[in-house]
């Protein structure tokens, strides 16, 4: 006994492991696709304010200089004969008024700047070295980013005249009041940093205050600790504007933006630990609720199953010899019968001699005696009775709603039929002869009371001959009446 609930409980240990590991994978395998998700959309979030803040702070003010150097207003007036100070500085102050920035020309005939404030500088050699060094690059636009302290963007746009004579310079300086505290912010937030490097590979701006252009201290790009493992990585950098390199165990994501026009190029330099970090949280998470519901849900649909598969089986379980429902079988239908709240009758029945039928025939023909017994009990009763092979040579009827004298006279009728059937066993006629033991209840006591009752009925007919129906003499709730009674 205590061996198989070992064993019971032993199976039911592995079924429940083993469930609970399928949970655990399934669930993984789903966070692991839902983190991916996750983890880009943590990325494609945490870059999308910077990119914007690129935008309306950087490019946008490039696109207003060239757009104003190409417009043919300021332009004229530096190409007229006589410099007409007054309407160059007009136009500026209307342009400054317009876009919120400060405008200015540098213009080369008399080598003066002027600005939309309305103030004017000569274009000294030795103080506006700017000047003279835009002036001699290949680039028709030149990007100056100011120092940290007082940062500002200038855009210096080469002009020249019809002839391609060189006129000066058409520009804008805008001060990047938010840019950095932006930057700040966002470093706080998502842990990246920006480079801005020129067309010399210089870094002009930087969030890391290690790599500050302030004049002092210029770094170049090459000089930068993910600058190696990124060119020896994607050395076809035009392919790319993403990459993912190693610096010091750290995974770093950078994502590369050229401003065309400039020859500058923007890295923003993304530490991945920092999403790492909430995507693993994320995915530890989600698994664990996972597998909670995965293992609940197995849980229930193996409960079900069980108690579908119990269901199944009391409905449907037959004894493989005679095609009777068993005893399990029985039991559910009567269960049926009593819910339906009919009164029930039970006739046990119980071949006479049977073994000695075996003994004599073989037990082959007795297994055929006991198919055709089957076959005569089922052909005598009703579509709603049922008979059932209860063990060995016996077999059990249940009629529903059916008293002990209608139980009686079947009983009776089958006892004639076995009695007189003929039974042919190895070429010879045999016969066969059963006893019978009938109870019968208004449905109030239970199957093993009416069997107990229709048992002992049938071990008084045994004992009074066999070939006999005998009845119970009380039925369960009439004993339990008498047992209160006394
Ligand atoms: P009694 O009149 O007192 O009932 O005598 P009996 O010989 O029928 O009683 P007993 O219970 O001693 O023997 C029952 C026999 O039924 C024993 C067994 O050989 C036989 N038997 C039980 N199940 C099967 C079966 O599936 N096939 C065959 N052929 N014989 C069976
Ligand atoms: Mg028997
Ligand atoms: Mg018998």
């Amino acid at each position: 006994m205590f061996q198989k609930w070992r064993r019971y409980f032993k199976n039911k240990f592995i079924v429940a492991i083993v469930a609970f590991i399928f949970a655990v994978a399934l669930s993984a395998t789903i966070s692991l696709l839902k983190s991916v998700e996750t983890q880009s959309l943590l990325e494609q979030e945490s870059l999308t304010p910077a990119f914007n803040l690129i935008s309306e702070e950087i490019i946008k003010p490039l696109y207003v200089a060239e757009t104003i150097a190409r417009a043919s207003n300021l332009k004229n007036l530096m190409n007229s004969p006589v410099l007409d100070e007054v309407a160059i500085k007009q136009t500026l102050h209307e342009l400054g008024e317009e876009f919120q920035v400060e405008f200015f020309v540098a213009n080369e005939s008399d080598r003066t700047q002027y600005n939309s404030d309305g103030s004017s500088l000569a274009l000294d050699i030795n103080k506006v070295e700017w000047y003279f060094r835009a002036m001699y690059t290949e680039q028709d636009i030149v990007g100056v980013l100011g120092n940290r302290e007082d940062i500002r963007i200038y855009y210096d746009v080469k002009i020249y005249n019809d002839k391609g004579e060189f006129l000066g310079f058409i520009g804008l300086n805008k001060k990047l009041t938010t840019f950095l505290n932006a930057f700040d912010n966002f470093k706080k937030e998502f842990g990246y940093d920006f480079v801005f490097v020129d067309h010399n590979n210089n870094v002009v701006l930087s969030s890391d205050t290690n790599l500050v252009a302030d004049g002092k201290r210029i770094l170049q790009l090459n000089q930068l600790p993910w600058y190696a493992p990124y060119i020896s990585k994607y050395n076809d950098s035009e392919q790319h504007h993403n990459f993912l390199v190693e610096v010091a165990g750290e995974d770093l994501l950078i994502a590369q933006a050229n401003f065309e026009p400039l020859n500058w190029k923007m890295f923003l330099i993304n530490p991945l630990k920092v999403r790492q970090t909430a995507a693993t949280q994320d995915f530890a998470i989600q698994t664990t609720y996972i597998t909670v519901a995965i293992f609940t849900a197995i849980l229930i649909i193996w409960l079900i199953g069980k108690s579908l598969q119990g269901e199944f089986a009391r409905r449907h379980l037959k004894d493989p010899l005679t095609q009777l429902p068993n005893r399990a079988h029985l039991a559910w239908h009567y269960e049926k019968f009593a819910r339906m709240n009919k009164s029930i009758a039970v006739i046990m029945v119980d071949l006479d001699h049977f073994k000695a039928i075996n003994d004599t025939y073989g037990h082959s023909a007795g297994d055929k005696a006991l198919c055709e017994v089957a076959n005569l009990l089922k052909s005598l009763l009703r579509d709603i009775d049922i008979v059932a092979r209860w063990g060995g040579e016996e077999f059990v009827i249940l009629l529903p709603a059916a008293d002990i004298t209608i139980a009686n006279h079947i009983a009776d009728r089958a006892r004639q039929v076995i009695a007189k059937h003929i039974f042919v066993a190895n070429s010879k006629v045999i016969q066969i002869t059963a006893s019978f033991g009938v109870s019968a209840d208004t449905g109030k006591s239970n199957l093993i009371q009416l069997i107990n009752n229709a048992d002992a009925a049938l071990y008084e007919a045994k004992n009074s001959g066999r070939n006999k129906v005998c009845t119970g003499k009380k039925t369960a709730t009439q004993n339990l009446k008498k047992q209160a009674s006394s």
